[in-house]
């Protein structure tokens, strides 16, 4: 079956990508567990975790730190999660690699689902949007 993180990473398949490089993407999720919910991923193909080589950690999680730059800048968040689950016991539901940077609030549960703030409904696109204006202004920084 189609892998649509692939399809994605090849630019086949529509998303709201905040950042790219050779190695990797990030982009929203499209069913965001809270406003700003960001998703990390190498562009091969890697089913889990423990198929990563270290070069491409290392990518992910330096792209993992920019983007989380980025959001804190957007969006202010009380804090934010970062989170990796694998396979079927984990309720998966995309078998290519990837990292959760999930932006919450204080007053939010601790377990999903979680729910946008009433009254603060922000759009997946305004989201994405912010998000890139954070990582190109200099504020940002770079990771490392
Ligand atoms: P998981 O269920 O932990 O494997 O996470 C996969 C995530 O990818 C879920 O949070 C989905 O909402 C998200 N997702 C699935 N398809 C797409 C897509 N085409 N664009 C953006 N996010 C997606
Ligand atoms: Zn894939």
């Amino acid at each position: 079956m189609e892998c649509i993180f692939c399809a994605i990473a090849r630019g086949e398949a529509s998303a709201l990508v905040v950042y790219q490089d050779e190695e990797t993407m990030a982009f929203m999720d499209i069913n965001p567990a809270t406003p700003g919910h960001t998703l990390v991923i190498p562009r091969a193909h890697v089913r889990n975790i423990y198929e990563l080589d270290d070069h491409t950690a290392a990518a992910i999680m330096n792209t993992v730190l920019r983007v989380a730059r980025g959001i804190r800048e957007a969006m202010e968040p009380d804090g934010l999660n970062l989170m990796q689950a694998n396979e079927r016991a984990a309720f998966q539901s995309v078998f290519h690699f990837h990292f959760h940077l999930v932006p919450r609030w204080t007053g939010d549960g601790l377990r999903p689902p979680w729910r946008p703030k009433p009254g603060e409904p922000l759009a997946i696109a305004d989201a994405a949007e912010r998000i890139r204006r954070a990582l190109a202004a200099e504020g940002s920084g770079e990771p490392g």
